[in-house]
């Protein structure tokens, strides 16, 4: 079996991913209040990210080499390819609704309740005016 078939064999069995994200991209509404939990929480998230960005690298590979196939006057692939296309658009949206959790989730740093400057960790005087930080 050539590379490209194998590839392309590869790509029929992508895109079809359990929805297991468990409202990842649902945008439920979360409520987290404790700082460890909204950690673990960002943690977890960029984790899913990167699996998303795993499985967008094979689908775009497996599009690839059908486009490739199709363009070289193989027959049967144009379903296979629209398909594959279509669940890859769908994960490109999932991708970007994730990063903006992700993005909403960030720990903002400490900063100076006086001048708003970000603070360094552990000071006990702000260093750009000098005020006393409370925590
Ligand atoms: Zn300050």
């Amino acid at each position: 079996m050539s590379f490209i078939q194998k590839i392309a064999d590869g790509a029929k069995h992508l895109g079809s991913r359990a929805r297991d994200l468990g409202g990842i991209a649902g945008g439920k509404a979360r409520d987290i209040t404790k700082k460890s939990s909204e950690l673990l929480e960002y943690t977890r998230l960029r984790h899913e990210l990167r699996k998303m960005e795993r499985e967008m690298e094979n689908n775009l590979a497996g599009i690839g080499a059908l486009y490739y196939q199709q363009q070289s006057g193989q027959d049967g692939v144009d379903e296979e390819l629209k398909r594959l296309i279509e669940s890859t658009r769908e994960l490109e949206l999932e991708m970007k609704e994730l990063e903006e959790q992700i993005a909403s989730l960030q720990p903002a740093p400490p900063s100076c309740s006086d001048c708003g400057k970000d603070l360094p960790d552990g000071g006990k005087y702000c260093s750009y005016c000098g005020k006393k930080i409370v925590e």
